[in-house]
């Protein structure tokens, strides 16, 4: 193709003459370009709260040195850029981890419903605070699956947090689990874990790339609500662990839904 990388090599064969040798690496040079892609993305992400603490250090040695009111408040926005540069090391970290454990079958079983019900009562303050009402829709069984309770719970947590934080105000976020059920995109049984919101939901243009690492529709919203533009890479490495299916669908003024199909093996 127009756009593929070919190592070219000439091999000579004795009493025949020379072999010359095309070896397509279009996948070996995108696979280098995206490293180095994500190390200049994660230098840049350091990099921006360690020059405002390096800022505010500088200010406060100098010009705020006898000024009570002005340091509290460098302080306050100090805590917050180191804050910010925690969790993206954790979320690096995360990612890592769930990276490296893809190809790794979970051994162990989860009830669903309960982890579903233990994160919406971990995540109420964060919805009362931001005035969203939480609601859940679970069947009335339990619901055991093979999974990573850990990972399933982060699944949880980052999908129910967008919903959250991006959606605003007075928005309501469904948390819902459907009875197990023959699914054709699984090609087997499968129960479906959908997280609701009724925000201001998200140009399509956007949605096939929303997993990539960093990518986010409005940079400067994300920063605010503290986002680091991992929460989906890391949703969609356990949900390949899960051998599930991801799907995100929103509709702009109505809101958004990201379900994940998961085998209920
Ligand atoms: P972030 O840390 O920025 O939240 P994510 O990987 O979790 O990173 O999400 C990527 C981007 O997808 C976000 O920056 C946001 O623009 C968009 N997004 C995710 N969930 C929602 C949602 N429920 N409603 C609107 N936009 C969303």
């Amino acid at each position: 193709g127009q756009d593929s990388t070919y190592k070219v090599s000439v091999r000579h064969i004795p009493e025949l003459g020379a072999m010359i040798c095309f070896e397509d690496v279009t996948h070996l040079e995108q696979a280098g370009q995206m490293r180095r892609d994500f190390v200049a993305n994660v230098s840049h992400e350091l990099r921006t709260p360690l020059t405002a603490l390096m800022g505010f250090i500088e200010t406060l040695r100098g010009p705020a040195k006898d000024d009570a009111t002005a340091r509290e408040r460098f302080l306050a926005i100090m805590e917050r850029e180191a804050g910010r540069m925690n969790r993206l090391v954790g979320d690096l970290l995360s990612l890592s981890r769930v990276e490296s454990e893809e190809r790794v079958r979970p051994k162990t079983r989860v009830d669903l419903c309960g982890l579903v019900r233990s994160t919406a009562h971990w995540l109420a303050p964060l919805a009362k605070d931001a005035e969203v009402t939480l609601t859940l829709d679970l069947p009335a069984d339990p619901l055991e699956i093979a999974g990573d309770q850990d990972q399933l719970r982060q699944v949880l947590i980052n999908l129910t947090e967008n919903a959250i934080k991006y959606s605003g105000k007075g928005s309501e976020v469904t948390l819902s689990v459907t009875a197990p059920a023959y699914h054709a995109r699984l090609r087997s049984a499968g129960t479906e874990l959908t997280i609701r919101d009724t925000g201001a939901g998200i140009d399509p243009v956007h949605i096939p790339r929303l997993t990539e690492r960093f990518y986010r529709v409005d940079s400067h919203r994300s920063r605010e609500m503290g986002g680091t533009g991992l929460g989906l890479a890391i949703v969609k490495h356990i949900v390949n662990r899960h051998r599930g299916r991801l799907r995100i669908s929103s509709t702009k003024g109505q809101g958004t839904a990201v379900s994940v199909l998961l085998p209920a093996d």
